[in-house]
């Protein structure tokens, strides 16, 4: 069966369906599709009053709650691409993303409008600004939901709430097809400067139904937002999978794992997706239980390496497998997964868990520096050619043609292909330490590391080294309550890698710093190991 052209289609069918369903849970709030529905209307009705026109851009600064979802599809209806941007981003990102996107209209929290964007925004193309109420948005103390603490930053910005309200006629924009760009992506920015990846309407919807036919959920299922919406895995997996099902879409403003296992206790969802450190983050809260992963039947683990140890530990605690999957913001969310009633292999060498198997219409192929196809087994660059690809970046031709020579993805992944068709992850080709003219690779140092019981986080950077050239350096965070030292650390890891590869030095912090998507940042370790001189914490 061919996907709907566009969430839209997709989400006009499940108010047709089912109007009354709850579409929106947000702590004691419910939204119904209807209600949905009119209220993403009337923004899209005051875009268009206000002067955008389909094509423009409107950026989208907020965490998960009802007023993501409505201004992404009041945007969408408006005919409008959609820039989804990290609340988290300082000014000098915020600028860099309102001016290289072109952004006409801009949609934020209002405390964050009136402490640093109303600056950052000046100069720039904005000129519609849409705010809600930062109390409404935190609605925890507020269980009504899109209720509205009315403080307007008047001058300038229009109650984002108070619009949707309003009753605005949606302008007679036509839907939008398959083919045009749906959202400016901008890349988690682990590495370098973010560039915008342009995702089609068709992008979105062919990793949504590969989802959907691959798992199985009925219409109506209860899909849990851990992944942040501004995310890609969050926007396609969660967001637009769950009303493409007609199910309802559990938000919780963003991840703290208490509030996340009580919505998990309150809602029973059957889906969920996130990053590997979220479930460390649950499976280390004092309250979790069994009971709090009764009721679902996939939970998927994405965007970032997934440590095989913890797999089981998880199972073993909790009962649900991980499921494994891989993907970056270029292809729209994943291009590889588990299938269900599968497990992925752990391949008996590295100790590295497949990441899944390539979707039917997808083609991944492993090669070497000079673009040749290696055989099974062996490392290269994961190129990746399939429906979900995007055609490119916004307005960087340079860029996109070394990204998407002849439109295939060059991932910069390195990874390995088996016999059987499973996919592995090695690293990013660029995190490569090169001790002593030896590859060693991070992920499996840390795969290790994740191996010791008293180990939470851990995060393994290459730092220069005068008589190595690099020398390998581990981080970890400790389980709350468990008990470790750096030398049993470093002794846990001799005794189980070569002697090139267990890092010389083990470093204990409280946490390991992260992206706001809960990505381990690897190269802010780094940065800040090469600025600290190494001194008396050595442990050889
Ligand atoms: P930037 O491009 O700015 O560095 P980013 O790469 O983190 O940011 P994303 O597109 O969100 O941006 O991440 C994609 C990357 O995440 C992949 O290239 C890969 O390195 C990593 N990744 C995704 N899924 C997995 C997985 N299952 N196992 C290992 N690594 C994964």
């Amino acid at each position: 069966v061919d996907p709907p052209d566009s969430l839209l289609h997709a989400f006009a069918a499940a108010v047709g369906a089912a109007p009354e369903r709850t579409a929106l849970a947000y702590f004691d709030g419910r939204l119904g599709y209807r209600e949905t529905d009119e209220l993403s209307d009337s923004v899209a009705g005051h875009l268009a009053a206000r002067g955008l026109v389909p094509g423009d851009r409107v950026a989208l600064m907020l965490q998960n709650s009802p007023h993501f979802v409505i201004a992404l599809l009041g945007a969408w209806k408006a005919g409008a691409v959609v820039v989804p941007v990290n609340p988290m981003y300082k000014a000098a990102e915020v600028r860099h993303v309102l001016t290289d996107a072109q952004v006409t209209a801009l949609v934020c929290a209002d405390r964050a409008f009136d402490g640093y964007l109303r600056e950052a925004a000046a100069g720039t193309p904005v000129r519609i600004v849409l705010t809600a109420c930062e109390r409404d948005l935190q609605s925890r103390d507020d269980p009504r939901v899109l209720s509205f603490e009315r403080r307007p930053v008047a001058d300038v910005a229009d109650d984002l709430v108070a619009v949707a309200r309003a009753g605005h006629r949606p302008p007679a924009t036509p839907l939008p097809g398959p083919g045009d760009t749906a959202l400016i992506s901008y890349t988690s920015g682990t590495s370098g400067t973010p560039k915008g990846a342009t995702n089609t309407h068709g992008n979105i919807m062919y990793n949504v139904e590969r989802q959907r036919t691959g798992q199985g959920l009925p219409a109506g299922s209860v899909y849990f937002a851990l992944a942040p919406l501004f995310h890609i895995t969050g926007m396609v997996c969660e967001l637009a999978a769950g009303l493409t099902n007609a199910g309802t879409l559990v938000l919780t403003y963003r991840f703290e794992p208490g509030t996340v296992l009580d919505a998990f206790a309150e809602h029973r969802p059957a889906y969920t997706v996130g990053p590997a450190t979220a479930f460390m983050a649950l499976a280390a809260h004092p309250a979790v239980s069994r009971d709090h992963f009764a009721s679902f039947s996939t939970i998927s683990s994405g965007g970032a390496p997934l440590p095989p140890a913890l797999v089981e530990a998880f199972r073993r605690r909790f009962g649900p497998y991980l499921h494994n999957g891989y993907g970056l913001t270029e292809c729209t969310a994943p291009c590889a997964s588990v299938p269900p009633g599968r497990e992925a292999p752990v391949d008996p060498v590295s100790g590295t868990l497949a990441v899944g198997v390539p979707g039917p219409d997808t083609v991944v192929r492993i090669v070497d520096d000079a673009g040749r196809e290696v055989p099974f087994g062996e490392h290269g660059e994961i190129l990746v050619r399939g429906p979900q690809v995007v055609p490119g970046y916004w307005r960087r031709p340079e860029a996109t043609g070394e990204t998407f020579p002849d439109g295939e993805l060059r991932t910069g992944d390195i990874g390995f292909m088996d016999a059987d068709g499973w996919l592995y992850v090695v690293d990013r080709k660029k995190d490569m330490i090169n001790a002593s003219g030896f590859k060693v690779w991070p992920r499996e140092v840390e795969d290790v590391l994740y191996g010791h019981p008293a180990v939470r986080e851990a995060a393994v950077v290459g730092v220069p080294d005068g008589y190595r050239g690099e020398t390998v350096l581990a981080y970890v965070s400790l389980r709350p309550g468990a008990a470790a030292d750096a030398g049993e650390l470093v002794a846990h890891c001799r005794e189980r890698l070569a002697a090139f590869k267990y890092p010389r030095r083990v470093e204990i912090l409280p946490e390991l710093p992260k992206t706001t998507s809960g990505k381990i940042l690897r190269r802010e370790l780094r940065d800040a190991a090469v600025r600290t001189p190494q001194d008396g914490r050595a442990t050889e």
